[in-house]
């Protein structure tokens, strides 16, 4: 995911060869985070603290965050579904108390980092510069040549054309900066615990949730597993799922960035996706994209292959295994095509039959018939599949 602070923009426009240090971060960030440290324990030792404020912190931070994970992210930078004008101001406005620039800077700094993943320079929170650099470093320092950012919008031309997402853009620091003040007031002054609302609500609230996001950029890119592709560096993590709203499952994320789903279960741990769904069927979310079992068991069987390959090929009989390995593949791929193109006739003619207002057709239960029998003889060969597989990869 990708974050910016009041700076950066100004700071990114100038053309400069240097590396140039971004002087309004690091003093943002750094105390900040000072404050965090010290200050929250200071108070708390001296003052203690109410369960109000803890709540109300708690409270602000999973709105903030999910405002970036189900707002900046699915819906503005991989436009995943569409939301109506309330749900697309609500997210706006969390987007400003979650301090991370606005949906159209962050969202075009996204599709790049995306597009360009793991690219030294072309990314511009690239895991391949090293935990550092893509958590905070490329916030506090440029190096090269410059982003033109008002050249970046403009690749962006559906964002341009909402009128939330240019509203926020416009007043973004003045909308930002007010939030992340008066809410945490009025919060203080109408439970009479200003201090606490500020330090709490407003100061560990704000540096939790950036770390938070940060290690989207770093951590998911680190940690974890990558069922899905080994093109890039993410990685499927569920404890950053846990802190981050769902979008640990980073790995499958880098691979269907136009899934509104990150964790594809709805048991996995993803309350992004599941507002999303639960708001779609109240009409406040719509055209919700979903990428196909079928495209998702045959990526994790490529990525089984090609981790058996590598790790086989130093063997003396690399090559005979890489042959069983194959046959089972093969028949995998082609079980799972028949399963899933016979279950798509068979609802075809159950939508057909529900059209026509007709009871079960014969047609259709012969369809039916002979789904369950590909499905089962499909699933079998799974079984057979994993088992191979597993064993070398
Ligand atoms: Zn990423
Ligand atoms: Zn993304």
């Amino acid at each position: 995911m990708s974050e910016q602070t009041p700076s950066s923009q100004h700071a990114s426009s100038q053309q400069t060869a240097k590396p140039k240090w971004i002087w309004i971060n690091i003093l943002f960030f750094g105390l900040s985070f000072l404050a965090a440290i010290v200050l929250v324990p200071w108070y708390g030792f001296e003052h203690g603290y109410h369960v109000s404020s803890w709540a109300w912190g708690i409270g602000l931070w999973l709105f903030s965050s999910t405002s970036i994970s189900m707002g900046y992210h699915r819906l503005w930078s991989h436009r995943a579904y569409e939301a109506n004008p309330v749900l697309r101001a609500i997210l706006a406005f969390g987007g400003c108390l979650a301090l991370q620039n606005s949906a159209l800077h962050w969202s075009s700094d996204h599709r790049i980092h995306h597009k360009h993943v793991d690219h030294d320079t072309k990314d511009p929170y690239s895991a391949s510069r090293g935990f550092w650099h893509s958590h905070i470093g490329w916030l506090l320092k440029r190096e090269g040549e410059a982003v033109r950012y008002d050249e970046q919008y403009d690749r962006c031309p559906d964002l341009k054309r909402d009128p939330i997402v240019m509203f926020q853009h416009k007043y973004y620091w003045l909308l930002s900066v007010s939030a992340n003040i008066l809410v945490p007031l009025v919060l203080g002054l109408m439970t009479g615990l200003v201090w606490e609302m500020m330090i709490i609500a407003g100061v560990l609230r704000l540096v939790w949730s950036h770390h938070l996001t940060f290690f989207i950029n770093s951590l998911a890119h680190m940690w974890g597993t990558r069922p899905y592709t080994e093109e890039n560096s993410a990685r499927d993590n569920l404890v950053l799922a846990v802190l981050t709203g769902g979008e640990g499952y980073h790995n499958y994320h880098h691979k269907f960035q136009y899934d509104y789903r990150n964790g594809i279960r709805w048991w996995h741990f993803d309350p992004s996706k599941w507002w999303i769904k639960a708001l779609s069927w109240v009409g406040v979310t719509r055209n919700l994209k979903a990428v196909s079992n079928e495209k998702i068991e045959k990526a994790k069987a490529e990525t089984l292959l090609l981790k058996a390959q590598q790790k086989t090929a130093h063997l003396p009989n690399a090559e005979e295994i890489m042959q069983k390995l194959h046959e089972e593949y093969e028949q995998f791929i082609a079980k799972l095509t028949d399963a899933y193109a016979a279950r798509k006739q068979w609802l075809e003619a159950k939508k057909n039959d529900m059209v026509e207002n007709m009871v079960e057709s014969y047609e259709h239960s012969k369809l039916m018939e002979n789904y369950k029998q590909l499905k089962h003889s499909f699933e079998q060969q799974k079984i057979n599949w994993l088992i191979l597989a597993k064993q070398y990869a």
